[in-house]
């Protein structure tokens, strides 16, 4: 039996509800900025428990305006983690900061003890990232920024409707940054991101930093470019989200079968009391990983690494790269990602089980 990493095609009926949601997009034909786009924003503050969302192109362009939008620029320093998708430290750089590496923790996300070492004059701003779908410890990763008073802004691509207690990701610091590309848990089919926050200010800024920085219609205010939401995506974003608590339990329902059943060989990525993570990817640690990967492979299971370099081990990165990440640098290599997401079938389900078993059987 395959079964794939991944698989972005659309099942029948769902594709019925998504043409049926676009037409009406043509039908009304207000392609640029069309009312689903307002909507859909609306939805997402409500969900996250925000005040405003503003609707951009990307997670990319939402976490680079996001730090736009808090006056993060030249010579500022930002302090984020070493393990996450490039993107992170991109959107710092780009701004013309300085993206500062720390440390991470068993859990893979960002240790707020390692960023408290890192704080120094030119710190500006945390961008923790609750990598694999699992929130950061965001009590202490609060604190920690308003006692230093920096700015923290998450990145919330991999973790939308994750929650610890009552709150959920999106709904700590000032602004939170979230991809809604089709890898993600909350998939757009297309290019798609948003960005919450309950600062009218923020929410303004970046309205004007997604159409090239124009205020009143006509004024550049400040140096952007487009980053608008497309109007179909909205549609198709709308419409997912409406069944999106139960695909979140679908999710949580195949970890809790992985959890039981590979706990004694593998180290699981457990759950801390109060959080609910959505296993955007359902990373398992084993210092046999190239070996148990190639094995999976064989048996037609495909699994990932995500990924295989940290941020500041990247070409663009690794010259000049500050921090320090010490246990990031040995967990990236036992780290590999087993398929987990909401199309699995209960036989291919197994099918992982049941390899996963037999490679460790074989070997101890
Ligand atoms: C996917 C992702 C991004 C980038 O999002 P895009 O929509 O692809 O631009 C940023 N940060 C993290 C943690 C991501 O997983």
């Amino acid at each position: 039996m395959k079964v794939p990493f991944l698989d972005l095609s659309v099942p029948d009926a769902e594709r019925a509800e998504l043409l049926a949601a676009v037409d009406r997009v043509l039908q009304h034909g207000r392609i640029v900025m069309g009312p689903e786009v307002e909507e859909f924003e609306s939805r997402v503050a409500q969900y996250c428990g925000r005040r405003f969302a503003v609707g951009l192109s990307s997670g990319s362009d939402a976490l680079f305006m996001a730090l736009l939008a808090a006056g993060i620029g030249p010579g500022d320093e930002v302090i984020t983690t070493a393990k996450s998708f490039v993107a992170t430290a991109n959107a710092i750089s780009m701004t013309g900061a300085r993206p500062v590496f720390a440390d991470i923790g068993d859990d893979l996300n960002i240790d707020p003890a390692s960023v408290e070492a890192l704080i120094g004059d030119a710190t500006k701003a945390i961008v923790p990232v609750h990598f694999t779908g699992k929130l950061c410890r965001m009590p202490e990763l609060e604190a920690l920024a308003d006692r230093h008073g920096l700015f923290l802004v998450e990145d919330g691509s991999q973790a939308f409707g994750a929650s610890f207690g009552e709150r959920r990701c999106g709904s700590f610091g000032r602004v939170a940054a979230i991809s809604l590309n089709p890898m993600k848990v909350l998939a757009a089919c297309g290019e798609a991101g948003v960005a919450v926050t309950d600062e009218p200010e923020i929410a303004d800024t970046l309205r004007a930093l997604r159409h090239n920085g124009i205020v009143e219609r006509e004024y550049c205010r400040w140096v952007s470019l487009n980053g608008r939401l497309d109007t179909m995506q909205a549609a198709i974003l709308l419409q997912r989200l409406e069944g999106y608590d139960a695909l979140i339990e679908r999710r949580r329902a195949i970890a809790a079968r992985y959890d039981a059943a590979l706990g004694n060989v593998v180290g699981v990525p457990r759950e801390a009391e109060g959080y609910r993570d959505v296993y955007y990817t359902y990373t398992i640690r084993t210092e046999r990983r190239d070996e148990l990967a190639a094995f999976l492979a064989d048996a037609g299971i495909e699994t990932k690494i995500q990924h295989p370099l940290l941020m500041p081990q990247q070409p663009a990165y690794r010259d000049e790269a500050r921090g320090a990440y010490p246990r990031a640098e040995r967990l990236v290599k036992d780290v590999l990602c087993l398929p987990a997401s909401e199309k699995l079938s209960a036989a291919q389900q197994d099918a992982v089980i049941e390899a996963m078993q037999r490679f460790f059987a074989k070997a101890s």
